[in-house]
């Protein structure tokens, strides 16, 4: 359980280098959107290492919580959280593979059945172990990732209605354009899954008990998406999905990242920084080296860009950010050694340099900055 007032990594001590997540924000951001879309639940979704956040730890915080549900990409994912102790109900969103069900199986995991063969193998692989499978089914109302058709869904439902050792528990489907600032995109899709949701009706059954569509971007934008639950990833670490997204629930960012400067030096006029010497200063400066590099996750992309935040002010990485290190310019303001350095995250006066902004600089989106924080960056967790 996670209610020591902080748990630390013991490699926090060796290196001066960790993300801090705070769990007194990553259970507002959840009450805040549990209560946003009540009586609507939640699955929260923890997959790619609960989007850099620690998959087991987010996870029994989640547990604590009461969560009802808990959604991962991949089988190992959930099977990682069953051998954490964790007994929530746990989906697997991704797409699977007929000799991976026994394991899904054994560890009480739930599956997508996102076609009629999937569906079929699961079943004969549920009545071979003298078990039930629990199922949802995937249906694919315009993301062309996984899942049958919602032109041809109704061979999926049907193929369902026929298995014997599955518990059709859910029905889902997947947006493509939530975040977007304009939602035909979406409103199109939503309505396909409404058609394919008919089937029941039509046949006087009652529908999956779990009917779930809304990813962050659904949860913010698409209240008619909720349906039975919703599945926020992103926005449940306090980041919004896209810059043009409704900001319709308020969420606060659960991770800070934080290093100390480990050297200090002047650099003359003429003398450039770092490899292939793509940066020089023309006047005398102060240049601190932080150890972080893009071999933690930090994306050597943003060399020339990124900023980081020292004794409360920002600036600029120079010079390209190294495998292990990065050198940062503060022209002729103090620091000193041991200094902390934050690369994510706002100081008490509320300067911050945010994951929105590391994305920008990178070329790329605010979930790849997170995900790409890796291992050898310890995680700590307080409140
Ligand atoms: C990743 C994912 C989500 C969560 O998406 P966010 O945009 O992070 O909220 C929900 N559903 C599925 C199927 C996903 O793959």
């Amino acid at each position: 359980m996670l209610n020591e007032a902080t748990i630390c990594d013991t490699a926090e001590t060796l290196r001066p280098t960790h993300a801090e997540i705070n769990l007194a924000r990553l259970t507002a951001n959840y009450r805040a959107i549990e209560t946003a879309v009540a009586p609507a639940q939640l699955m929260p979704i923890l997959k790619a290492n609960a989007y850099g956040h620690g998959l087991v730890p987010i996870a029994h915080h989640m547990a604590q919580l009461g969560t009802p549900y808990l959604g991962v990409a991949f089988l190992e994912e959930g099977i990682l959280l069953r051998q954490a102790g964790i007994t929530t109900p746990i989906l697997v969103l991704g797409g699977i593979i007929g000799n991976q069900v026994p394991h899904f199986l054994k560890h009480d995991l739930t599956l997508t059945a996102s076609s009629v063969e999937k569906i079929e193998q699961i079943d004969a692989a549920a009545q071979q172990m003298g078990v039930t499978a629990k199922v949802h089914l995937k249906i694919d109302t315009g993301m062309e990732r996984i899942g049958v058709h919602y032109y041809s869904a109704d061979t999926l439902l049907e193929a369902a209605l026929r298995c014997r050792h599955c518990q059709v528990e859910g029905i889902f489907s997947h947006f493509a354009n939530a975040d977007a600032a304009h939602l035909d995109s979406a409103r199109l899709q939503l309505e396909r899954f409404e058609e394919v949701l008919h089937f029941y009706e039509r046949r006087s059954l009652p529908p999956p008990r779990l009917r779930h569509m809304a990813n962050s971007g659904g949860v913010l934008q698409l209240p008619a998406s909720h349906f039975d639950m919703v599945r926020p990833g992103i926005l449940l670490y306090g980041v919004y999905p896209s810059a043009e997204v409704s900001r319709t629930i308020e969420v606060q960012p659960v991770l800070s990242w934080q290093s100390r400067v480990v050297y200090f030096k002047v650099v003359k006029p003429g003398h450039p920084v770092s490899y292939g010497s793509t940066w020089q200063s023309d006047h005398m400066v102060r240049v601190v080296t932080v150890p972080v590099g893009y071999g933690d996750g930090y994306f050597r992309r943003a060399s020339g860009q990124a900023q980081v935040i020292i004794r409360g002010q920002r600036y600029p990485v120079v010079g390209r950010i190294c495998m292990d290190q990065m050198m940062v310019n503060i022209e002729w303001d103090s620091a000193y050694n041991n200094d902390e350095v934050l690369l994510i995250g706002e100081t008490a006066e509320g300067t911050a340099v945010t994951v929105e902004e590391i994305a920008e600089w990178a070329g790329t989106i605010p979930y790849e900055v997170l995900t790409n924080i890796n291992t050898r960056v310890p995680r700590v967790y307080v409140g």
